[in-house]
């Protein structure tokens, strides 16, 4: 296949995939939803700008499609991880209550290491580094937490720390979105973010 910018780019941008209740469930590349429209798996919802072309075909590359009689709804239990702890809380400081982009998010062991015996009488294994000790916090607060504990700076967290059940599948940041024509079915399992600081 030939296209009409530069073929690998195009091919490899993100198509919005809906189940068949059109419901989004997950992005996927270019060249696999073009795989899944000519198979008859799935059909365009939403075409975007650019054409591929091969010697048989010429066809609008799509932005959304929907995968045809699979109406559920893939759920997963959330891996613990740093990432995912940030995702937890929102891209929210939960010392400061601010929301920062990802180059000023950290995160923070609460009952830090030094103190982590001493305070719980377990070693590290239990549960240091868990989705009950470890928060989302700006490089600022982290700082200036430093190896204290909350009660005695004074400090409150935004949200007692949870292990959450599932994330919302898909996040995107809000502006992809828009500029893709995927908003209007980005109001389930999606979660927008703002990526700008
Ligand atoms: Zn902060």
């Amino acid at each position: 296949m030939s296209t009409t910018g530069s073929a690998t780019s195009i091919l490899n941008s993100e198509v919005l995939v809906l189940n068949s209740a059109f419901l989004p469930i997950r992005i996927s590349s270019v060249k696999e939803a073009i795989c899944l429209v000519m198979s008859e798996r799935a059909k365009t919802v939403l075409e975007g700008e650019e054409v591929v072309r091969s010697p048989l075909v010429s066809i609008r590359i799509p932005s959304i499609v929907s995968v045809v009689g699979y109406n559920q709804f893939p759920r997963r239990k959330v891996a613990f991880s740093k990432l995912n702890v940030i995702y937890r809380d929102d891209m929210i400081c939960q010392y400061c209550g601010h929301r920062y982009s990802m180059r000023d998010l950290t995160v923070d062991h609460i009952i830090p290491r030094s103190r982590w015996e001493t305070v719980t009488g377990k070693d590290f294994k239990e549960g240091f580094s868990s989705w009950m000790n470890m928060v989302c916090a700006c490089r600022w607060c982290n700082g200036r937490k430093g190896n204290r504990l909350l009660q005695e700076i004074n400090w409150f967290l935004l949200n007692q720390p949870r292990e959450p059940e599932y994330l919302p599948h898909l996040i995107i940041s809000f502006e992809k979105a828009k500029r893709k024509g995927w908003l209007p079915y980005c109001t389930f399992n999606v979660r927008l973010i703002n990526v700008r600081p």
